[in-house]
């Protein structure tokens, strides 16, 4: 099996958990799980871990965002990526064919501060990646307000917002301002 992203670099086994086995490669750092390897580590697991949101994600590897197609170790197919979304800030590749996972280098272990790594296969779902667009499309939309009202008018209009929005007389309140 050769790395999807070195391209000729040989990948060897490794464990990134206790009876969870990947293919690792030793140029990039980067690891391959099968997709038997990572069902049967999660079967052992019989709950989800909820979501920690407070676990400070690792900033992604600049040297991984490969512009080149990653091709699948196992099958030769075209990887495809996934925005993991949720603030972590880089997609995972997965392949469509017999379902295993790339992790760039780090990728793993951010996903494990943020105990996403034992829902990896949530990402891949359409539930999961509309909500990432909506995500994104939500902070797209508040980038042109910050733009517009500039940094410190725009938390105050957050704030202002936030009260309005939990003030039980909201609607006369909002009649009010539109008054004039
Ligand atoms: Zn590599
Ligand atoms: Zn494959």
């Amino acid at each position: 099996m050769k790395c999807p992203t070195c391209k000729t670099e040989e990948l060897v086994l490794s464990s990134l958990e206790n009876n969870l086995t990947s293919r690792q490669c030793g140029k990039c750092g980067g690891n391959w799980i099968p997709s038997f390897e990572y069902w049967k580590w999660r079967e052992q697991h019989k709950e989800s871990l909820p979501e920690n949101f407070a676990g400070q994600p690792v900033p992604p590897n600049p040297t991984t965002g490969a512009l080149i197609a990653k091709l699948c170790p196992e099958c030769n197919t075209i990887l495809i990526k996934y925005k993991v979304g949720h603030g972590v800030n880089f997609s995972i590749d997965q392949c469509s064919n017999c379902g295993g996972v790339w992790f760039d280098k780090d990728e793993w272990e951010a996903l494990k501060a943020r105990s996403l790594h034992d829902d990896v296969y949530m990402i891949f779902t359409a539930p999961w990646q509309s909500q990432v667009r909506s995500e994104e499309s939500r902070r797209a939309q508040e980038e042109i307000y910050r733009r517009k009202f500039g940094e410190e008018g725009f938390d105050e209009i957050q704030r202002m917002k936030e009260w309005i929005d939990g003030h039980p007389r909201k609607q006369e309140i909002i009649a009010y301002l539109m008054s004039g």
